[in-house]
């Protein structure tokens, strides 16, 4: 070895000890997923009886639990409880943004073939799949952000260990999640979806892939991860399963009439014929195609937002995710990806009371004698009713809705 080459080969490993010597500080010094947690260790050793008892076997559960740490990231997740959450028109505008929009109808192309297939064994419209993948994952797009992306076994294990009130959530997803990976239909490692347990393209949580997942590529897995097909047909067989009536929208945006008993808008299906006849029409002047479909009259917003008459579709979005701006924003993203255009009426820029502020407006109804069986924080159908008997009262209009005007027009004393 000449000389050169020998003081080359100290540096070389000169070079090589300090990287080890990096290597070993970014270890010790690492607070999170890599630390050892004993009573992580402990609670995974107590729960393989629950696993067994629900046909988990052993290699099942060692190979999930191999190595496992708890995420820190998702403890925090759980616990964050926001002050103040988005307004549903600032909600409206990120779900049906134009990115969306234009990304969708890329799509709707794309895989038109995959789509042609899901709509003649499923029925349910291609426009309301890719608008739910859309709402769901970005189409995907979500899978490959290392940011958001997480381990599924992970992060229903830290759930099912220090969740909190999420810890029940966390294991019985767990046991369904360990049930996916006995059937072979995924590895751990691609095993991942959301810090909350939703999966994949379509964000099923574990017991919801069990049950309506489904193997459209005929592969023999159910693969909600890799599969396209299988993503969006899972979808599709989801709203089947949930009723979706085929060859029908979800609902309809609609005026009402001035002095409009907004009373009416209580989920008492009638047929649209009867709404019409009592002023009730579609925006831009168009028509109802079908006056005998029954409908449900829905003022999301209350009296100043916009109105809408709900087909049962609706209902089968829902399924999907409980909460009515969810499915709006599946609704509306569909007719846009449709070719449709912007809602008539905005959605007024009102930040949603949290539940505190719930709570003080039922105590206030309660306290005016308004009955409202209770102060859960949750505005319920007994709340909107002594929201409606508090406003009737005062000469507002009756429209249940409950938001901070009305709230501050309690705590003046009506
Ligand atoms: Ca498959």
């Amino acid at each position: 070895m000449s000389t050169e080459a020998y003081i080359a080969w100290v540096r070389m490993g000169l070079f090589r000890s300090l990287l080890v010597l990096v290597a070993i500080a970014a270890i010790a010094g690492s607070a999170g997923p890599a630390r050892a947690d004993a009573g992580f260790d402990q609670w995974v050793r107590s729960f393989w009886p629950t696993a067994r008892a629900a046909g988990i076997s052993a290699d099942t559960y060692n190979r999930a639990f191999a190595g496992l740490t708890p995420d820190a990231s998702v403890i925090e997740k759980a616990n964050y409880q926001p002050e103040f959450t988005k307004s549903v028109a600032d909600y409206l505008n990120a779900a049906v943004s134009e990115k969306r929009i234009a990304k969708g109808r890329e799509m709707l192309q794309r895989h038109s073939g995959i789509l042609d297939a899901i709509e003649a064994k499923t029925g349910v419209s291609r426009h309301v799949v890719v608008s739910i993948w859309g709402m769901e994952s970005y189409y995907g797009a979500v899978l490959d952000n290392p940011k958001i992306v997480k381990s599924t076994i992970r992060s229903l294990a830290t759930l099912a260990y220090k969740g909190g009130r999420r810890a029940k959530f966390g294991r019985q997803q767990l046991i369904a999640a360990l049930k996916i990976l006995q059937a072979g239909d995924v590895t751990p490692q691609a095993m991942v979806g959301s810090w909350a347990g939703a999966m994949g393209h379509t964000q099923f949580i574990p017991t919801t892939y069990l049950a309506y997942a489904v193997d459209f590529d005929g592969d023999g897995k159910r693969d909600i991860w890799g599969s396209i097909p299988d993503a969006l047909g899972s979808t599709a067989n989801y709203l089947r399963v949930s009723k979706w009536t085929p060859g029908k929208t979800w609902g309809y945006e609609v005026t009402l009439p001035p002095g409009f008993n907004y009373a009416l808008a209580d989920d008492t299906a009638r047929p649209i014929g009867d709404w019409a006849a009592m002023g009730v029409k579609r925006t831009f002047g168009r028509q109802f195609p079908r006056p005998a479909d029954r409908a449900t009259l829905l003022l999301p917003a209350g009296a100043s937002g916009p109105a809408f008459l709900m087909l049962p579709n609706f209902k089968s979005i829902l399924r999907y995710n409980n909460a009515n701006s969810y499915a709006i924003a599946v609704g509306h993203l569909a007719d846009r990806l449709a070719g449709g255009g912007p809602f008539a009426q905005g959605f007024p820029d009102e930040p949603p009371l949290n539940a505190a502020a719930k709570q003080e407006l039922q105590r206030l109804l309660s306290r005016s004698g308004f009955d409202t069986g209770g102060v859960d924080g949750r505005i319920g159908p007994r709340t909107r009713a002594a929201i409606r008997a508090y406003q009737t009262r005062s000469g507002l209009p009756a429209d249940g809705h409950a938001n901070l005007a009305l709230l501050q027009h309690l705590r003046r004393g009506g």
